[in-house]
């Protein structure tokens, strides 16, 4: 975002300006080197070092211990519903999915082409709307694993606690809520994250992967088998290296302001400025999620009719409010404001709906 527009947009999403101006020079001159940082070896000293970095960052903003591998991966979230059961499903047993969302779903599907994948909760009829309890799961007696989405991008419902597998492996999608709010690590076996959201730009995915869990993994099918990921300096392969110099410049930026704990609080006070708004609307918004599963992440609600949602996203952009279409699949609006999401733009959605309730009533 360089103009006045706020930008609502799921993903690719809004960078910190400040990243923006960072990543010009690299562009152009990668420290005084005289060529662009993509234009250099992915073998090379300087390229290394913005691997450590960028690994490190994400490290110490997550507090991932030593027994946890860092890669970065192409071919986006999607490529992980599938890697995932590649790599841990097709040896036997069973893959329990909680699905609270279009993204779980999709994982779902992906895992049941694999291998043997159960859905193990209960779905409301009425769309994707809340997230289980803890105490409201059961896992397989044969489960390899246990998969979920911690934030459901599209529906606009997140889980609120790290889920427990009690011994069976968990594995997260954590695309759209990752670095958002502070998590216990110690509860995954494997987190995986599109980049595009609130760690960099798209074309390359975040693993986290514990070693006993990676020991697991079954072999063969060279990229697609996380355990090519472990020699190689984690690389395989030609990473995105222009991406995972982007994410260690977020990272950065994310540690000076403060890490995970800061923004956690900032992702908390803008989620509930915005949410009050729709709550107090007298019913002209209505949040689509229940409130105990609201994403912080991705806002989710709905006006009176599709023609009042159409005429409100117009008016907005019109406003400099770029984005708020919901997702083709479910329509309404969405406001997503992960980490880089200014405050002064949820309060300039406020008052654009205020306005827009009082004129359209
Ligand atoms: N999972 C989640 C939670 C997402 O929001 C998305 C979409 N951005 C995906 C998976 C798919 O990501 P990609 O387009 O990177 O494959």
């Amino acid at each position: 975002m360089t103009g006045t527009e706020f930008n609502f947009f799921s993903g690719p999403a809004m960078l910190p300006p400040e990243v923006l101006e960072r990543a010009r020079e690299g562009l152009i001159n990668f420290n005084s080197s005289g060529m662009s940082v993509m234009e250099i070896s992915h073998r090379s000293d300087a390229f290394l070092a913005v691997l450590r970095s960028a690994e490190q960052r994400l490290r110490s903003l997550l507090y991932i211990p030593g027994n946890y591998r860092v890669f970065f991966l192409q071919g986006g979230a999607s490529m992980q519903f599938s890697m995932v059961p590649m790599n841990f499903l097709t040896s036997g047993g069973a893959a329990d999915y909680v699905v609270t969302g279009t993204w779980g779903a999709k994982a779902f599907k992906r895992a049941s082409e694999i291998g043997a994948a159960k859905v193990i909760n209960v779905r409301s009829d009425d769309g994707f709307t809340t997230v289980p309890l803890q105490e409201e799961l059961g896992f397989s007696a044969d489960a390899r694993y246990v998969h979920y989405v911690s934030n459901e991008t599209i529906d606009g419902v997140e889980f609120r606690y790290d889920l427990d597998g009690f011994g069976v492996p968990v594995v997260c999608d954590a695309s759209s809520n990752i670095l958002s709010r502070q998590i216990d690590i110690d509860k995954y076996s494997l987190i995986y994250a599109g980049a595009q959201k609130n760690i960099g730009p798209s074309g390359v995915t975040v693993v986290i992967i514990r070693d006993d869990f990676l020991e697991t993994a079954h072999r063969g099918q060279g990229v697609l088998n996380y355990r090519s990921f472990a020699g190689n300096d984690s690389m395989p392969n030609t990473p995105n290296t222009w991406g995972v110099y982007m994410i260690d410049l977020v990272c950065e930026w994310l540690q000076n302001e403060g890490g995970v704990e800061a923004i956690e609080k900032r992702n908390a006070a803008k989620a509930d400025l915005l949410y009050s708004a729709i709550d107090n609307s007298d019913g002209f918004y209505s949040g689509t999620a229940e409130p105990a599963a609201r994403s912080r992440m991705n806002v989710t609600f709905r006006l009176q009719s599709e023609e009042k949602e159409a005429e409100f996203c117009v008016a907005a952009e019109k406003a400099g409010l770029v984005g708020l279409r919901g997702h083709r699949s479910v329509g309404g609006i969405r406001a997503s404001i992960y980490n880089a999401f200014p405050v002064e733009g949820v309060e300039k959605l406020i008052n654009y709906m205020d306005e827009f309730a009082q004129t359209n009533r």
